[in-house]
């Protein structure tokens, strides 16, 4: 049967390209049941061959399967003596070797220790493939008294123990969080030779041999989880990093690229002005004359984005770098003498395709005027809608929130796609492929997060305002009191400019706002959340560990519980603070489903892709003092673990996405909010529906 099912998959995939292959995976073994170590082995060889044959989803229990190398090779042999029926004894053998493995503590303690035994390179390539931290300098020790030199064991045993690594990850047998933690084997190794190596000069140069990568957050921008993760499985590939952290101008990147003569240049950034800030360095890049290959990355940055905008602008390779998990062989085959031109020429076919598309769009999308997309507002009939003045009006602060309060409206569904392994939480655990990996990341996030709770590792600051507020045309005039004779601040909402089928409204939030002259007396709230005051030092202690799987860790559960407080804070105000839903009382699926009255949307998102706005709220909320979150150049929240957005309280408000603007409504806008021309063509750079002119460009 298990022959069977591998071939009729095989057929399947060659004969019919359009049908998907599912498979229940534990029967294979059920006649061990109550024998794990047979049964994962069963479960984790089927499955190795049945993926390669073409299957695409099976259900497994995701606890019994383990990585195909590691089985233990006369198991392995004897299972698939069973599974390819390769010998008449098949049976009898595999159930005489199953007698012997009956899992009971004795026997796996056994096996825990039976790897102890084996000569040092094993145990270094075991701990390195599995993540043990516990005897590796022990062992690395034992290596370097063992071999002629310490730089030959990094690039003997340790070397080897990371190839597997990368072989395990490239052929898909290894996820993010597992590399990562091999990565902090590697690293705790190292830094255990060093010393050694730095008595030996010559040997030290020796080591900077490898080919460099620069990697750098760009100016503005504080966000670096992503590219600490490309760093980390890039040095597992035998790369050197040269990591210049966040916030990096482009002449100190320019000027680092020298200093260490690097091979590659990587940009990465999250929030959206960075992308303008990448063209600038691709123009700086350009100007200075270099050749080195630019790799952009981060989570605005799109591969469209890449080839228009970036490309353009600079002679040498400029590559899109999907996710961490393509980091490596993009870089591989730029830096190999063999493919580098054919890849560069898939590249640049790739990118002109991806500029046409962009420009056919572009010439498709129709643009109404300013004033005929106002006419097309969404509509409603303010007698009829419900306003709730808020119960406590005005500024409230949440210095010092309890994190543990916190914890229950964490939403785990992001938190794994950073790491890249891709599910619905809690569904995610029940994954053949990525489940076990699963389980385990968030096992180690949450003894973490206990720590953090515990030991008071963070702190979490937020503050609320709410306010008397109308509508302006397009604009939220936030008043300084109730008679509303004062305007203490505009909020400037953006218009959706596109054509729409008849019946849609061209949307902007000022829309769900009552306006002035409807006689309603509106309000509006903002806030802004912080969960990331203390992190930067723990990512630090952990780093100066050589920990960077924690360091990582720490960081991504930091904005996990900046997003918990979002939810949270959102809640209260819409029970306690507005009170405009006292009775709610909804579950946290429900809630990050937003199955609940009214939106907090968030500036630099797509429904108000202005971050500009950030300021007015930061004077409004007097954020800085009451949260320590400060804004940078480029309007990132710093420390990066920060939520700030408007709340909306109409019953029809929801997300939705502004889309891009025509040039009058860019001048409009500009004029309102009192800024040059120029300045909002920069900040709205993503999303303009034209060319600015070139001088303004330059200019900015
Ligand atoms: N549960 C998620 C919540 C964040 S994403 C997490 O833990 O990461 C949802 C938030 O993004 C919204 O509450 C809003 O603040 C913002 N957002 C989403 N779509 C938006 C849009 N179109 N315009 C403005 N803000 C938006």
């Amino acid at each position: 049967y298990a022959m069977d099912f591998i071939e009729a998959t095989r057929w399947i995939k060659e004969n019919l390209p359009g049908a998907r292959v599912s498979g229940g995976v534990s029967n294979i073994s059920f006649s061990f049941r109550g024998n794990n170590r047979v049964r994962e082995a069963m479960h984790t060889a089927f499955l190795y061959h049945a993926i390669r044959a073409g299957m695409d989803m099976g259900i497994v229990n995701a606890g019994q399967i383990e990585v195909y190398e590691e089985i233990d090779p006369e198991l392995l042999e004897r299972v698939e003596d069973v599974l390819f029926d390769r010998r008449e004894d098949a049976t009898e053998r595999l159930v005489e070797l199953a007698e012997t493995l009956k899992d009971d503590g004795v026997v796996a303690e056994a096996k825990a220790a039976a790897w102890r035994e084996a000569p040092v390179e094993e145990r270094l390539r075991h701990a390195l493939v599995k993540g043990l931290v516990e005897h590796v300098v022990e062992d690395t020790e034992e290596a370097r008294q063992q071999y002629p030199s310490p730089l030959a064991v990094i690039e003997g045993p340790l070397m080897d123990g990371m190839n597997v690594v990368g072989d395990l990850f490239g052929a898909g047998k290894m996820f993010l969080p597992q590399v990562v933690k091999s990565a902090r084997v590697m690293k705790k190794a190292v830094a255990h030779l060093i010393p050694y190596i730095e008595a030996e000069q010559a040997a030290a140069e020796k080591v900077t041999e490898k080919p460099k990568i620069l990697m750098a957050t760009v100016k503005g921008d504080v966000h670096d989880i992503g590219k600490n993760i490309v760093g980390v499985v890039l040095q597992c590939n035998g790369y050197e990093v040269v990591d210049l952290g966040v916030m990096v101008p482009a002449d100190r990147i320019l000027a680092a690229a020298e200093e260490h003569g690097v091979d590659v240049i990587g940009l990465s950034g999250l929030i959206t002005p960075s992308l303008d800030e990448m063209v600038h360095v691709a123009r700086e890049m350009q100007r200075q004359g270099q050749q080195r290959p630019l790799l952009i990355g981060g989570a605005t940055t799109s591969r469209v984005h890449t080839a228009v905008k970036i490309a353009p602008e600079y002679d040498g390779p400029v590559v899109h770098v999907l996710d961490a998990s393509r980091s490596v062989s993009t870089v591989s085959r730029l830096l190999s003498p063999d493919q580098h031109a054919a890849f560069l020429q898939e590249v640049e076919n790739a990118y002109a395709a991806e500029r046409e598309r962009h420009a056919g769009r572009t010439r498709r999308a129709v643009h109404r005027s300013i004033e005929e997309a106002r006419a097309n507002r969404f509509q409603c009939d303010w007698e009829a809608v419900p306003v709730t003045p808020p119960q406590t009006p005005g500024l409230t602060v949440l210095d010092d929130y309890p994190l543990e309060d916190l914890r229950g409206y964490i939403d785990w569904t992001p938190f794994f796609i950073a790491w890249e392994l891709k599910g619905k939480y809690p569904r995610i655990f029940e994954d053949p492929a990525v489940g076990a990996e699963a389980k385990s990341l968030f096992d180690d996030a949450n003894r973490l997060l206990d720590r953090m709770i515990r030991e008071k590792l963070i702190t979490a600051r937020g503050v609320v305002g709410l306010w008397p507020a109308n509508a302006a045309g397009d604009d939220l005039e936030v008043y300084a009191s109730d008679d509303r004779a004062d305007v203490r601040a505009v909020l400037h909402t953006l218009r959706q400019q596109t054509q729409k089928t008849p019946g849609r409204p061209n949307r902007a939030l000022a829309d769900f706002v009552a306006p002035k002259d409807s006689g309603v007396a509106d309000y509006v709230g903002a806030f802004a959340v912080t969960a990331g005051h203390g992190v930067a030092e723990l990512a630090a202690a952990f780093e100066r560990d050589h920990d960077d799987y924690h360091a990582i860790l720490a960081k991504a559960l930091a904005d996990r519980l900046a997003e918990a407080f979002a939810e949270r804070l959102h809640a209260l105000v819409r029970r306690d603070l507005w009170g405009y839903a006292p009775d709610e009382d909804l579950a946290n699926e429900d809630l990050i489903a937003e199955r609940y009255r009214g939106i907090r949307p968030a500036p630099g998102y797509p429904a108000c892709p202005d971050h500009t706005e950030k300021r007015t709220l930061w004077e409004l909320l007097d954020a800085e003092r009451h949260t320590g979150i400060t804004l940078t150049e480029h309007l990132a929240m710093a420390p990066a673990a920060s939520v700030c957005g408007v709340y909306l309280a109409h019953p029809d408000a929801a997300y939705f996405d502004a889309g891009t603007f025509a040039r009058d409504q860019v001048e409009d806008y500009a004029a309102r909010k009192g800024l040059a021309v120029e300045d909002v063509e920069r900040w709205l750079a993503p999303r303009l529906a034209y060319e600015p002119a070139a001088e303004r460009v330059e200019a900015a």
